[in-house]
């Protein structure tokens, strides 16, 4: 198939971006918030072009990512604009994605893919289940679980309050209820929920009510939020399991899992990105 061929079923808005090189106005895409396990493809070809685990939210308001796949883009130099900047396109049809930059430093790999929305198509990977779980600090929790073989990707966010879209600060008052929290989608063929369970209970104290170490307040609660009944069940027998190890009563909560609100970018992977240790714990 030739680039034209890949091209004669776009329709006017994807072609003003992919074919003319055109740009979408910020934050209209659909992909600007958009942070599910999968891959982006490219629209055009559908050539896997992205893994969703490198997407972030660089507050550009175009989708971002930190690496691609390998392959996948070809890169030209581009000096429209009196600037010089580089094209990133599908190294299969050529299709315009957007530009590369780098020295941002907003995530480890210090590169930013800044991506039409309209130039990409999101595919779910539908094999992953996914698992919350709230034990004090997110920045702890979440390098706890992010490496693990099986886990595709982790983020830290916060659930089970009373507002929407919460932020940092409002979570902080603890006025919105709402826990800090990791959202992990996991492949079961590769590490088991009972697995997760048995890292989560091995990495806080399950026994002190609102409080990690030195963070003390509600968004510090422990707190599993199963997605599935299986979960659940499995969430309640995990306790049966550990509660002999501690010698006061175990405070966790299981719960139906609500809506999961991812938190600001610079709390993502937070302890890698600033070469800490652990936090409080
Ligand atoms: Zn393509």
């Amino acid at each position: 198939m030739s680039s034209k061929d890949f091209f004669s079923d776009l329709n006017k808005e994807e072609r003003d971006i992919i074919v003319n090189k055109g740009t979408e106005a910020p934050f209209t895409g659909i992909y600007n918030n958009h942070f599910e396990a999968g891959v982006f493809i490219c629209r055009a070809c559908k050539n896997p072009l992205y893994e969703s685990k490198t997407k972030f939210n660089s507050g550009c308001g175009w989708p971002s990512f930190d690496d691609e796949i390998p392959g996948a883009i070809s890169r030209h130099e581009d000096l429209s604009g009196g600037r010089v900047r580089t094209e990133i396109c599908c190294s299969n049809c050529n299709g315009h994605l957007g530009h590369v930059f780098h020295g941002e430093q907003i995530t480890e790999k210090d590169t930013r893919h800044c991506v039409n929305s309209l130039s990409i198509q999101f595919k779910k990977y539908n094999n992953l289940s996914k698992a919350y779980f709230g034990a004090g600090c997110f920045w702890n929790v979440e390098r706890v679980f992010r490496e693990r073989k099986g886990v595709y990707m982790c983020q830290s966010g916060y659930m089970g309050g009373d507002t929407i879209h919460p932020n940092y600060k409002e979570v902080c008052s603890g006025e919105t209820n709402h826990a800090e929290v990791v959202e992990i989608y996991f492949d079961e063929n590769v590490i088991s929920y009972e697995s997760l369970l048995d890292i989560f209970w091995k990495n806080h104290n399950p026994t002190t009510l609102n409080r990690q170490g030195l963070d003390i307040g509600t968004q510090y609660r422990s707190i599993i939020f199963y997605t599935t009944d299986v979960q659940r069940n499995l969430a309640l027998n995990s306790i049966e399991l550990i509660k002999e190890k501690w010698s006061n009563p175990i405070v966790t909560k299981i719960e139906k899992a609500p809506v999961f609100f991812r938190a600001e970018e610079y709390h993502q992977n937070y302890l890698n990105k600033n070469n800490l240790g652990n936090c409080s714990l």
